[in-house]
């Protein structure tokens, strides 16, 4: 069955290998998302999906086809690909090609999260978590407020799933101290791949924020160090929570900091 038309295909790359850390994958973009974060590098993806083209999916589909031996996978980004709802019938036709799926998310649908691991359609999720998990803190990263009981919930599904999963958060001057990383630090517990970002200025969707200076490489490295060592120093793991376009992601993407528990 042909993937439901709600599912706006809004931007397709061929070859990533930054997508999916090891793994060489193409990546689809869906528009739309029910987050506004101020530091997001896909503000047109967000705020205006409808002035990009909805890819034809058959075009898609005979590139992947004719590419799938080269590829490793797929991954869908956005915008927040759960918002589509049919997404699903999408993955079944990637899958049915024989090619594993990725799929980033804001962790804010956690039932549609449930159902797609539940069916096994996941190979590996990334999810955002924008700030310390608690709500004032959440509401100014994502520009909603409301969500962090769903994002606590996804994030019980994926450490429940079985299935590989990192999560990310993006540092943003300004938005994040120190103390509120080791905070999530602490809330996030020892075990997950958890990636931290350097925020990118261009482009972000606060206009406020591109007047921001990117934060010096060196000193987001010492403070990745240090925020490790907090994790790696914990003795038991902290409580399980309760209840651009191309261009632009290309260059967030190479700053990261990978932060792997033992
Ligand atoms: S950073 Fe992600 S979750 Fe936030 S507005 Fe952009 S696409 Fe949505």
């Amino acid at each position: 069955m042909p993937p439901s038309p709600s599912v706006e295909i809004k931007g397709f790359l061929e070859t990533s290998f930054l997508d999916w850390p090891g793994q060489v994958a193409s990546v689809l973009f869906l528009g739309g998302c029910n987050f506004r974060c101020p530091f997001c590098h896909n503000a047109g993806l967000v705020l205006s999906p409808d002035a990009f083209p909805t890819l034809s999916w058959d075009w898609i589909k005979a590139r992947l086809s004719r590419f799938k031996g080269w590829l490793d996978g797929v991954v869908i980004t956005g915008g927040e690909p759960t918002l589509h709802q049919g997404l699903g019938l999408l993955i079944e036709e990637i899958r049915g090609l024989g090619l594993r799926i990725k799929l980033d998310t804001n962790g804010t649908r956690p039932s549609v999260l449930s159902d797609l691991l539940g069916q096994k359609l996941l190979d590996h999720v990334a999810m955002d978590v924008k700030a310390p998990l608690d709500d004032l803190a959440y509401a100014r990263a994502a520009g909603r407020a409301g969500y962090l009981d769903l994002v606590k919930t996804s994030l019980q599904t994926l450490k429940a799933s079985g299935v590989p999963y990192t999560l990310r958060t993006t540092i943003v001057p300004g938005l994040h101290t120190e103390d509120d990383l080791l905070t999530l630090a602490g809330q996030l517990g020892p075990h997950p791949d958890w990636l931290l970002q350097r925020f990118q200025p261009d482009h972000a969707l606060d206009p406020a924020l591109r007047l921001e200076k990117p934060m010096d490489p060196d000193d987001f490295q010492a403070l990745a160090r240090r925020i490790e060592d907090s994790r790696l120093g914990l003795t038991l793991p902290a409580p399980a929570p309760t209840n651009s376009f191309p261009s632009e992601e290309r260059t967030a993407m190479q700053e990261v900091a990978s932060l792997v528990a033992g």
